[in-house]
C-alpha cells in the first residue's frame, strides 16, 4: 500500500468505496479502457502546453523526492508541485504566488469547469493549505474550443482560467471527512458491499464495471430489454423496469413506436425484416455514378497542427469505392498521408480529384462526413466551391437501412458493425490486423505521427477504412435485394 493517500484515491472513494478498495486490493479485476493511452497523451500534451503560459519550475520527481523538491523550489510558480498534509498527498498543476497569497490552477481537458473538477480542486486546496501554503484563489484551466492555433509552439489563449474559488470554498471543509473515508476504506479487510448503480458511470466510468456486473442478472441477448431500440417512452421504460426479463410477446404494441414494432415482429418471427420495394424506391432516386465514402478523423485538446482548433475533428484518411453503373465493376481510391504534417489540404485536393462532378456519394451517418467537408471548405478556401458542391450529393445509408432492414442479430442497433455481419457475413472486421474500429484507427494514426511511418500500421489503417466503404457497397446491394456477384 502507498505511504500516502492520493487525490485519485480520495476521488475514487467518493465515487464508490468499492472502487477504491478494488483498485488497491484487486486491480487485476479492472479492465483497461481502450482510449486510456490517447487520454494520457492528450493530458500530457495539455499540461506541457499550459506550462508554456506561465514562467515557473517543473517538479519531476515522485513521492518524498517531489515533496522535498517542491519545498526547496524558490520559484514563484511551481508546476506539478507535491504537497503533503495529514497523510494525504496532492500534485498541483500550477501554483503561483500572487499579491494576496497563492493561486491554484487545475488544468482540465474540458471546455468548462465541471463539479468533478471543483471537487478535485477542493481536495488540492485543503491539502496545500494544510501543508502551510495560503491558497487564496482557485481556477480551473479549461480549453477554449474557439481558439485557433496560429503559431507553432505558441499556446497563448488555449487555456481559459475559470475562477472556482467560491465553489471550492463551499465544499473545502468537507475534505477532511473525505480523506478519513478513504482511509477507512483502505483499512478494510474485505471489499465494501456496493451494488452497481449510477455511480458506476459518473463522474467517471469505473474500470470495474464488468467485474461488478458479472453477477447481475443482465437482460438476455435478444430480449426486449436488450434489443428494443431507444428512445423508450416512459410507459415502455416503466414496463421493462418492472419486467426486465419480459418476453417479446409480453410487450404490448401500443407501448412501441413503428420501428420498435418491426423489431418486435422480427424477434418473434426469428426472421429479418426487409422491405426491398421500399429500399429500392428510396435508392432509385439517386443518380449514377455511385460512390461510397468514409473518413477517419483525429481530435485533440491541444491542436496537432497550426491552423486547427482544440477538439477539432481533423480528417486524415478516406476510402472511396465506386460501382460502375453499367458493368457493376468496383474501383477504389484512398488517401492516407505519408508525412506528419496537417493532412487536410492534401486530403481535400485528392478527394475533389477522385470524385467527378456528378453522381451520388453514399456514406453511413452523414453528419460526420458533411461536417468534415464543411470544415475543409473553410480551411482550404480555394477548394470551397468544389467541396461544398459535394454536400447535396451525399446520401446517408443509415436512415435508409433503419427504415427498411432489420435482422434479429443486430440486437436493436444499426451501426455498420452490427449490420454488416447480417448483410455480408463474408466481410469481417474481426479478420483485420490491428485496426478494428474508429478508436483503433485514431490510435494507429497517432502512432504514425509519433513514431514515424511503418508499413504495417499504414496497411492496417488502409485495410480498415477500405472495409468500411466496401461494407457500404455490400449494404447498398443488399438493401435492394441484390448481391455483389
Ligand atoms: S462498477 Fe460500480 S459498484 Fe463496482 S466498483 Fe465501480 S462504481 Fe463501484
Amino acid at each position: 500500500m502507498n505511504k500516502y493517500i492520493t487525490k485519485t484515491q480520495i476521488v475514487a472513494n467518493l465515487q464508490c468505496p468499492k472502487r477504491l478498495w478494488l483498485s488497491v486490493n484487486a486491480p487485476q479485476n479492472g479492465s483497461v479502457d481502450d482510449n486510456v493511452a490517447s487520454r494520457i497523451d492528450d493530458g500530457n500534451a495539455l499540461g506541457s502546453a499550459a506550462r508554456t503560459l506561465f514562467d515557473g519550475e517543473l517538479i519531476t520527481g515522485h513521492g518524498d523526492a517531489a515533496i522535498a523538491d517542491t519545498l526547496a523550489s524558490g520559484s514563484d510558480t511551481v508546476f506539478e508541485g507535491a504537497y503533503l498534509a495529514n497523510g494525504a498527498i496532492v500534485r498541483a498543476d500550477v501554483l503561483s504566488k500572487v499579491k494576496t497569497g497563492h493561486q491554484l490552477v487545475e488544468i482540465k481537458s474540458a471546455t468548462s469547469a465541471k463539479d468533478s473538477h471543483v471537487v478535485d480542486t477542493a481536495i488540492q486546496t485543503h491539502v496545500i493549505r494544510s501543508s502551510g501554503v495560503d491558497v487564496t484563489s482557485c481556477s480551473v484551466g479549461a480549453v477554449d474550443s474557439t481558439w485557433v492555433y496560429r503559431k507553432q509552439g505558441n499556446f497563448d489563449g488555449l487555456i481559459k482560467l475559470i475562477d472556482v474559488t467560491e465553489r471550492v470554498e463551499k465544499i473545502v471543509d468537507q475534505v477532511p471527512a473525505w480523506i478519513e473515508g478513504a482511509r477507512q476504506t483502505l483499512a478494510a479487510r474485505s471489499c465494501p458491499n456496493v451494488e452497481p448503480g449510477q455511480q458506476c458511470e459518473t463522474p467517471y466510468p469505473c474500470e470495474f464495471r464488468a467485474f461488478c456486473n458479472a453477477d447481475q442478472a443482465k437482460p438476455a441477448v435478444g430480449s426486449p430489454s436488450h434489443s428494443l431500440p431507444k428512445p423508450w417512452k416512459k410507459p415502455l421504460s416503466e414496463f421493462l423496469a418492472q419486467h426486465p426479463q419480459a418476453d417479446w410477446k409480453d410487450v404490448a404494441d401500443d407501448l412501441l413506436n413503428p420501428l420498435q414494432q418491426r423489431v418486435k415482429w422480427s424477434h418473434i418471427s426469428g426472421s429479418k425484416y426487409h422491405n426491398i420495394a421500399g429500399a429500392r424506391r428510396s435508392l432509385a432516386r439517386r443518380s449514377a455514378p455511385f460512390y461510397f465514402l468514409d473518413f477517419e478523423a483525429v481530435s485533440s485538446p491541444v491542436p496537432l497542427w497550426v491552423g486547427t482548433k482544440p477538439f477539432q475533428q481533423v480528417p486524415f484518411q478516406y476510402s472511396l469505392h465506386n460501382v460502375d453503373p453499367v458493368s457493376g465493376s468496383l474501383s477504389h481510391a484512398e488517401y492516407l498521408p505519408d508525412h506528419a504534417d496537417n493532412p487536410v489540404r492534401e486530403l481535400a485536393e485528392r478527394l475533389v480529384g477522385d470524385l467527378p462532378d456528378e453522381g451520388t456519394i453514399f456514406v453511413y451517418h452523414a453528419t460526420f462526413e458533411k461536417g468534415r467537408i464543411k470544415e475543409m471548405a473553410q480551411e482550404v478556401p480555394e477548394l470551397a466551391d468544389q467541396l461544398l458542391a459535394l454536400l447535396p450529393r451525399i446520401v446517408d445509408l443509415l436512415p435508409i437501412t433503419r427504415d427498411f432492414y432489420y435482422h434479429p442479430d443486430q440486437g436493436g442497433k444499426w451501426s455498420l458493425k452490427n449490420v454488416l455481419p447480417c448483410v455480408a457475413p463474408e466481410l469481417s472486421y474481426a479478420d483485420l490486423d490491428g485496426v478494428h474500429n474508429g478508436m483503433d484507427a485514431v490510435t494507429a494514426y497517432r502512432d504514425l505521427l509519433t513514431n514515424g511511418q511503418t508499413e504495417q500500421v499504414r496497411q492496417a489503417l488502409l485495410s480498415y477504412c477500405a472495409l468500411d466503404t466496401l461494407a457500404l457497397v455490400y449494404l447498398w446491394y443488399s438493401l435492394r435485394g441484390e448481391t455483389t456477384e
